[in-house]
């Protein structure tokens, strides 16, 4: 009888542990794909801002690629360090900011229309390098 009830209670115990297991398990899977998705998603989601901030922030979600290559001339390359307009859209940033949000809004439908992405590049800096 002891013996009985020893077994099934090492038996839930064993089962406890499982559970544990799984869900230590889950939370390491779940830690990992967040990481992934830090750095392959690399723009805040759309979805966090409305109208024109949405449209760019779209456009950064979207075109990457593009963003990576052109230039933001709102001055956080020296204030913040961005490398590219793309870098304004990683945070924030990109939501005060009304020259980021032309710059994107203006690259995804030049972009979506067909033209090559060193055109849009001159064509941004025609419009926005003396100050916008
Ligand atoms: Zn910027």
């Amino acid at each position: 009888m002891s013996t009985k009830s020893n077994s099934a209670s090492r038996m839930v115990a064993a089962l406890v542990v499982v559970g544990l297991l799984g869900l230590a398990a889950a939370a390491v899977y779940q830690l990992h794909s967040f990481a992934v998705a830090a750095t392959n998603g690399l723009t805040l989601n759309p979805d966090l801002f409305e109208g024109e901030t949405h449209a760019a922030y779209l456009v950064a979600q979207r075109h990457p690629d593009l963003l990576a290559q052109l230039d933001c001339y709102c001055g956080c390359e020296r204030h913040e360090g961005h490398k590219s307009l793309l870098d304004c859209f990683r945070t924030n940033h990109g939501a005060t900011c009304a020259t980021c949000t032309g710059e994107a809004i203006t690259a995804g439908q030049l972009y979506e229309n067909g033209t090559p992405p060193e055109q849009i590049r001159a064509i941004l800096h025609q419009r926005y390098a003396n100050g916008g």
